[in-house]
């Protein structure tokens, strides 16, 4: 039984995934996270690494983690071209290496159920995903 069900392990799935450990809503062993890919966020990395997308589009606060500079300060090599132009836009590896610290730090491992989900969680015949839901999101 899980407290929460997060269908989809993309940038929006774990950050609710992040947000929800660290505000201590809840812990990773009561979050079940549900995604067809072996890692997190493998969507993201697949699209922007096809078109060779050196920056992010958006500014440095804009991240998985709580804190608005949680990017920033993670950056600590005090390369200037770390961030681009007046918004600070993140280089995609920096962007990708905070996302990973992030998810490292919670455990994210420990919430990661490798399948897809179709016809919708109710639906679901498979014990691992049948959770109390009281709570649950889906994230496409
Ligand atoms: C080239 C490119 C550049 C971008 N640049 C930026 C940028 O600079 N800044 C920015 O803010 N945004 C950017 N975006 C947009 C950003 O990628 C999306 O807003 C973001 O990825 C959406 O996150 P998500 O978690 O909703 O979806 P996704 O990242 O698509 O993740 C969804 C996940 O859910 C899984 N899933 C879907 N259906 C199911 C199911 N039925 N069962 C289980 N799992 C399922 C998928 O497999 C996937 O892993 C860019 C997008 C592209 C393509």
């Amino acid at each position: 039984m899980y407290e929460w069900v997060i269908i989809g392990g993309g940038i929006h799935g774990c950050t609710v995934a992040n947000f929800l450990v660290k505000s201590g809503k809840t812990v990773i062993d009561d979050i079940r996270l549900i995604d067809p890919h072996a890692e997190p966020m493998a969507r993201w990395k697949r699209n922007t690494n096809r078109i060779g997308m050196e920056y992010l589009r958006s500014p440095v606060v804009h991240h998985i983690d709580i804190h608005p500079f949680s990017l920033q300060k993670y950056s600590t090599s005090g390369d200037s071209r770390d961030f681009y132009g007046y918004y600070k836009r993140p280089k995609l590896d920096l962007f990708n290496e905070h996302s990973d610290s992030v998810l490292r730090d919670f455990d994210i491992k420990k919430a990661w159920h490798q399948r897809i989900i179709k016809n919708g969680v109710k639906s679901s015949k498979t014990p691992a995903i049948k959770a109390r839901l009281r709570k649950s999101c889906f994230i496409s």
